[in-house]
């Protein structure tokens, strides 16, 4: 038997700990996959602690991301030996996910691990990683970024999406401005990339529907006042990829940006991006993300310390990316 971090039902709330489980435990599913690491997102920090209705299906595996090397395949699309990644698809929702040494996956869930990349790595990137990527290639297709001079913002930066998106738009010739609420993180951001900085509790604050153009382009992991500020902020024509709610789930602004200004707001989902986007994404992070960055960015940490910090990435005291190992 291995050990998994389960979600189980404890009088009617979803309560995670530590289970010894075996493979017949596993679902039926066609790939079995050892996993070698996970990572820690925001939405595993809801998860773990209870304080998002995340699993929707008890007792459940958690764990969005997982890569590791496939050991029995009943698809003819994979082979042991394999090695592979997972983000999303629903783990820790309504599949099992990758805070286990074993998981079983449907093979249409894994995507082949980049070359470019270890598997270390790819969970250095994960989920929130995988996201910078699709909202910098959605920002790229709608175009201002590209033909406009001008600051792209990132909100929530010192975080994992953050940390990536400014590493990513840095590297691809932009002029990036992170948003961030711990001072001390500015040299690191700087390390990343970052050549301007805004302090987040300016973009907190309520504002008025329309104020000073400065954005030509932003990624906002944020969410509420924070990116309604942003919108207002954003230049004629601009864009701004929503893939967050670190700061509040609501949206409480205006439509004027979008109808005096054409602002676009794109929103930017990775768990059931179809496999285009992924592969697209995984392809701007292989030509665009520096490895020794990414290792700065990273640090690795064992499985039986998930709980605890899960009450520190819901806390925002988590900087950059957190890679979970496994085996
Ligand atoms: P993270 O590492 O915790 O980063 C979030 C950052 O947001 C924090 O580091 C902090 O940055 C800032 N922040 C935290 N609390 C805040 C508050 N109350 N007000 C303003 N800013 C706050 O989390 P993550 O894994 O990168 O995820 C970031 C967000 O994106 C989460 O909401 C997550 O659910 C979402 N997400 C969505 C998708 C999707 O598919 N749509 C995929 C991945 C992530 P500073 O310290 O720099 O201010």
């Amino acid at each position: 038997s291995f050990q998994a971090l389960m979600i189980e039902d404890v009088d009617g709330k979803p309560r995670a700990g530590f289970k010894p489980i075996a493979l017949s435990d596993l679902p039926d599913n066609d790939v079995l996959v050892e996993v070698a690491y996970s990572s820690l997102n925001y939405k595993d920090g809801l998860a773990v602690s209870g304080k998002g209705r995340i699993a929707r299906r008890l007792p459940m595996v958690a764990g969005i991301d997982l890569a590791g090397t496939v050991v029995e395949s009943r698809s003819p699309d994979w082979k042991p030996g394999d090695q592979v990644v997972v983000n999303g698809w629903g783990m820790s929702e309504t599949e099992w996910g990758g805070y286990a040494r074993y998981q079983r996956v449907k093979p249409h869930m894994l995507t082949r691990l980049p070359a470019k990349f270890s598997l270390r790595q790819a969970m250095a990137i994960g989920t929130a990683g995988y996201t910078a990527a699709l909202c910098v290639n959605a920002l790229e297709d709608w175009g201002t970024i590209r033909e406009r001079e001008g600051e792209v913002l990132v909100t929530g930066a010192a975080g994992g999406v953050g940390s990536v998106a400014v590493a990513l738009l840095a590297s691809r010739g932009y002029r990036v401005t992170a948003s961030t609420g711990r001072k001390e993180t500015h040299e690191y951001l700087a390390s990343l990339g970052a050549k301007g900085f805004v302090d987040r509790g300016t973009l907190a604050e309520k504002g008025s529907m329309l104020q000073k153009e400065r954005w030509v382009g932003a990624v906002d992991t944020v969410g509420s006042t924070t990116l309604v500020n942003v919108l207002a902020q954003t230049v004629y024509g601009g864009a701004v990829t929503a893939c967050g709610l670190a700061g509040g789930a609501d949206l409480p602004g205006s439509v004027m940006p979008h109808i005096l200004r054409a602002v676009t707001l794109i929103g930017v989902d990775s768990v059931m991006a179809p496999h285009a986007k992924r592969d697209r994404a995984w392809a701007t992070l292989a030509e665009s993300l520096d490895l020794a960055l990414l290792d700065s960015m990273t640090t690795v940490e064992p499985l039986s310390r998930v709980p605890e910090l899960a009450g520190e990435i819901l806390a925002g005291r988590i900087r950059g990316r957190v890679v979970i190992e496994i085996t």
